[in-house]
């Protein structure tokens, strides 16, 4: 009986876990919550990712070793390391942990980025707006997600106003400045890369946000294979230039027929959570299968999906429940804002009948303002 231990047991955890179990898996979760969602299939280990005796005894406990969250600390995951076999390695989750070192590297790479600077001090942020320019946006480089860690500067004027907002947090995660893109679309590439190197990508998926944090996703994403192409080759170095391991994302920005890249998540992503329905083998089926070192399933699409997010609290689920092309996922979570708790995917056979049954659940749930962008695309 093989156990596949994850630190951090929220959401991410908890499906990586359903998709183990046809495979036999066994899982533990290391998570300092004593609500952590996973917990509710898989046993838990309540502690702090610093705590010694509980990385000790968690390493006796499983065969190898991945994450649901890419904020553990890095000398952790390296002791970790030591000790049992953690996909994807710690240095890939250490460089996506910073948005500096992770934009650094894309820009080695040949991955086009936004312009962006180092800000250390008050002094420094002025010099990168007066280098980047306006608008742009603070972000602090490390624990940031979700729009969370952010500031929006329309003018230099507001320099002041960004400062009290994060200029504490400089010495302590660092901060960096990014041109502001004014983008058309964001998409991302959903990628497993095995133990072997062999790499795949789901089809691309377009997101919508709302207030920073995902509001819809789209597969296939409606691209031309120029894009496609260039965004899945940036999607390949990366992965590459890593070795990494497992399932991960590339979330780009397309402006003006530019792919600019904007970070990647080291671990499974809320835009492929589609692939539990849409796809062949769905993103945690593969991680698994990746850090298992088995071979990785057919990342091929069925028919066209849209995840929608439930955000705060679970709407009625019976509008999904009842629809023939509706999917539900309750995360187990009590409701708090601004939380993720719930998402539901829609997947048909043809766009029009996914156009169709996003308006049926988006009226029926009063959620046209999450679905009309959607509907949009497929209907442009
Ligand atoms: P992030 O936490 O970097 O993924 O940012 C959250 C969201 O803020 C992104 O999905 C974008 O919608 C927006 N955003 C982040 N960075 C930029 C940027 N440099 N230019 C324009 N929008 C951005």
């Amino acid at each position: 009986m093989t156990t596949v231990g994850i630190l951090g047991g929220g959401q991410l955890a908890r499906m990586l876990a359903l998709a183990g179990a046809p495979l036999g898996l066994r899982f533990l979760v290391l998570d300092a919550a004593d609500d952590a969602c996973a917990a509710q299939f898989v046993p838990l280990l309540q502690a702090d990712y610093h705590d010694q005796a509980a990385l000790e005894q968690f390493a006796g406990r499983v065969d190898v070793a991945t994450f649901d969250f890419e904020n553990v600390p890095a000398e952790s995951a390296h002791w970790l390391a030591g000790r049992v076999l953690v996909s994807p390695n710690p240095r890939a989750l250490a460089i996506a942990q910073d948005r500096l070192a992770e934009k650094s590297l894309f820009r080695e790479l040949g991955i086009g980025v936004p312009e962006f600077a180092d800000v250390d001090s008050r002094a420094a942020l002025d010099a990168a707006i007066a280098r980047i320019g306006t608008p742009c946006i603070l972000k602090t480089r490390r624990l940031g997600y979700d729009g969370k860690g952010q500031f929006r500067l329309r003018a230099a004027a507001d320099a002041d106003a960004a400062w009290n907002a994060l200029g504490a947090q400089a010495s302590k995660v660092g901060l960096i400045l990014e041109a502001f893109v004014p983008f058309q679309r964001e998409i991302s590439v959903v990628a497993v890369r095995g133990r072997d190197g062999e790499f795949r990508t789901w089809p691309l998926t377009e997101n919508w946000h709302e207030a920073g944090i995902l509001s819809a996703s789209l597969a296939p994403a409606i691209v031309d294979a120029a894009i496609a192409g260039k965004a899945i080759a940036s999607a390949r170095a990366v992965a590459e230039a890593l070795d990494y391991v497992g399932v991960f994302a590339l979330e780009l920005f397309l402006a003006d027929g530019e792919v600019l890249a904007n970070e990647m998540a080291p671990r499974v992503h809320n835009s492929g959570h589609w692939t539990i329905e849409g796809a062949e083998a769905s993103q945690f089926e593969n991680h698994l299968r990746a850090v298992l070192g088995l071979p990785l399933g057919s990342t091929r699409m069925r028919g066209h999906a849209c995840m929608l997010n439930w955000i705060g609290a679970l709407p009625d689920a019976n509008a999904v429940l009842a629809d023939p092309c509706g999917h539900w996922h309750d995360y187990g979570k009590s409701p708090r804002e601004g939380r993720k708790v719930g998402h539901a995917t829609l997947r048909a056979d043809t766009p029009a009948e996914l156009c169709a049954s996003l308006q049926r659940v988006g009226t029926a749930l009063g959620r046209r303002t999450q679905v009309d962008p959607v509907i949009a695309r497929l209907t442009a």
